[in-house]
């Protein structure tokens, strides 16, 4: 793969490390949702993600999958989430604390946390985010979430 160099390279892993990834460039987007998926795959109160084009995503290691949420096979940590064209990273999967990524919108804003407040700044949405275009835009948890609704 060609890095120019004037691209950002993010290198993220699972907890014990035998998963390691990276992303070259910025991400399409960064977000957070409070769907039910995000909170059931991640076990916490809400997900946090940004996302990629595919086609910038290297990584190593055994994964096994399901859906399309990859967790490391040993330590079970969650890594990529892999679609046709895009990949989706847990913002806590990257290796540099904190990442330099804020979210620009939140999701499935009725099922927040009481003790969460709207990030400042971050489009809310009560669903799902409306994209001008189609289902083929939206993030991978996100058209989960759109399958949950449907
Ligand atoms: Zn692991
Ligand atoms: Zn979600």
């Amino acid at each position: 793969m060609v890095n120019r160099r004037s691209e950002t390279i993010r290198f993220g892993s699972c907890y014990c490390r035998a998963v390691t990834f990276r992303v070259t460039g910025e991400p399409l987007r960064v977000g957070i949702c409070h769907c039910a998926d995000c909170r059931k795959t991640s076990g916490s109160a809400f997900s946090a993600y940004a996302v990629w084009p595919v086609s910038t995503l290297e990584q190593t290691g055994q994964v096994n999958t399901y859906g399309k949420r990859s967790f490391c096979v040993t330590c079970g940590s969650r890594v990529t989430f892999v679609s046709d064209d895009e990949a989706e990273v847990m913002l806590g999967s990257l290796d540099v604390v904190p990442s330099d990524l804020t979210p620009q919108y939140e999701l499935w804003t009725g099922r927040r946390e009481n003790w969460l407040h709207p990030l400042p700044e971050a489009q809310q949405f009560d669903h799902d985010r409306q994209p001008p275009a189609a289902v083929s835009e939206t993030a991978p948890a996100e058209r989960s979430a759109l399958r949950k609704q449907a």
